[in-house]
């Protein structure tokens, strides 16, 4: 379901960013102070959607954060959806792992697995660290 929808996505606006999807879709994307352990949430009040990330995450888990958040947004629709932490990311309460494969998906955009490459190898290739191999 989520692979399904973020290669739509991709298509639809010529690109796997999840910020620039974002704000051609009108979602506010908001960098916060959010902790040590929180990586985002997402909210949805009078039918104004936004992203909160916080703005301490680096590398991979930045994208990832907002890319999750995003999927939430797609496929979850209406749903209160539960922060995002460090600690619960391989949750396995079934809207997380889907946004976690969104955002996964999503991040790998358009690389496709060579002819005998491992699923290890590919991933990488694709820049996913490997503690996200799971959700792939
Ligand atoms: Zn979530």
């Amino acid at each position: 379901m989520g692979k399904h929808i973020s290669r739509e996505l991709i298509q639809t606006h010529g690109t796997n960013s999840p910020t620039r999807i974002a704000s051609e879709r009108n979602i506010t994307v908001l960098y916060e102070d959010l902790g040590k352990n929180t990586w985002g949430y997402y909210t949805c009040i009078r039918r104004i959607p936004v992203i909160h990330v916080n703005y301490h995450l680096q590398g991979f888990r930045r994208p990832f954060a907002v890319a999750h958040e995003l999927g939430h947004h797609f496929l979850h629709p209406g749903v209160n959806t539960p922060f995002l932490r460090g600690n619960t990311l391989f949750s396995i309460e079934k809207i997380e792992w889907e946004a976690n494969q969104f955002a996964l998906y999503l991040l790998i955009g358009d690389f496709q697995p060579e002819r005998d490459e491992t699923r290890h190898n590919f991933l990488l290739r694709c820049g996913i660290p490997e503690q996200f191999h799971v959700f792939y």
